[in-house]
């Protein structure tokens, strides 16, 4: 296993599904954890179960939407362990609907969360991740960001998540533009249906319906953190830029 020892990776959305998997598989690796979210009773108990572990991991409970609260734990990060080399900007929420019926306020929560809150913790990060690159033992830092298949093919019922989503590709392109003379890699994975909380938060007849539709095997929290942990395990001249992950029967 490629090792991650002496780094520090900070994980937003760590409560749960995917955040809590890449959380797990980061630590397993050697990396020190800072894990965000707001449900703090969530990262306290796999802060523990990772320390169990014989891990070191730090539970920051902040809405990555407010500014401050998201400035505030890439600080605490420094603050208790000096330095950040991976960011996994993973974050997010999903409602869908078509735009006739949809409500407005959860087309302002997909902004908030997986635009704004995602910029708001890059930008905060991104001098800590600049001055990791050039540092022992990889020297070479990464930020994950995580997308979706809606972010790169569209679809009746998603547009206000795609919109979001397409946003975050197109922001970590140019980002990774930006920065990859000075070894910061950016990546975006993009996974398609998997088995995880993000369904749970939308009105009861739309999931049914989304239930309906996605009749496929999903994919498993894990098989999303592995393709994380592939990325930031690569060798200082491999970026690997971008993964598509969907089940394997999954069509579109
Ligand atoms: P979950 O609902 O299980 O996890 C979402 C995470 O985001 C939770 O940990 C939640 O923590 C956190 N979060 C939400 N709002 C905020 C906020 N304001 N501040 C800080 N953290 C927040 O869903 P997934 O694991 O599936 O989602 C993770 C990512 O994967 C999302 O970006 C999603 O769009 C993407 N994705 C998911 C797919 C799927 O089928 N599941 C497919 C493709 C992409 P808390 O509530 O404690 O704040």
């Amino acid at each position: 296993m490629d090792r991650l020892d002496g780094t520090v990776a900070l994980v937003t959305g760590a409560s749960s599904g995917f955040g809590d998997a890449i959380a797990r598989a980061l630590a397993a690796r050697g990396a020190t954890l800072a894990l965000v979210a707001r449900r703090k009773d969530r990262l306290d108990q796999l802060a523990s179960e990772i320390e169990q572990q014989s891990g070191v991991a730090l539970a920051i409970g902040a809405d990555i939407t407010q500014r401050l609260e998201a400035v505030a734990a890439v600080q605490e990060t420094l603050d208790q362990f000096g330095r950040i080399d991976t960011v996994v900007n993973n974050a997010g929420v999903m409602f869908v609907d078509p735009v006739e019926d949809a409500l407005l306020e959860e087309w302002d929560r997909m902004v908030a969360v997986n635009v704004n809150g995602l910029l708001n913790v890059a930008h905060a990060a991104l001098p800590h991740l600049l001055q990791a690159a050039q540092q022992d033992p990889r020297r070479v830092a990464d930020m994950v960001n995580i997308s979706s298949v809606a972010g790169i093919k569209t679809g009746a019922g998603v547009s206000v998540y795609s919109l979001t989503k397409y946003g975050v590709g197109a922001f970590s392109e140019s980002l990774r533009q930006e920065v990859a003379s000075r070894h910061v890699r950016v990546s975006v994975i993009e996974p398609g249906s998997a088995k995880t909380e993000l369904r749970s938060h939308m009105r009861a007849d739309v999931q049914a319906r989304s239930h309906a539709r996605a009749s496929v095997e999903r994919l498993e929290p894990e098989d999303v953190a592995d393709a994380v942990a592939y990325v930031v395990t690569r060798p200082r001249r491999i970026a690997v830029n971008e993964v598509v992950i969907r089940p394997t029967e999954q069509q579109e």
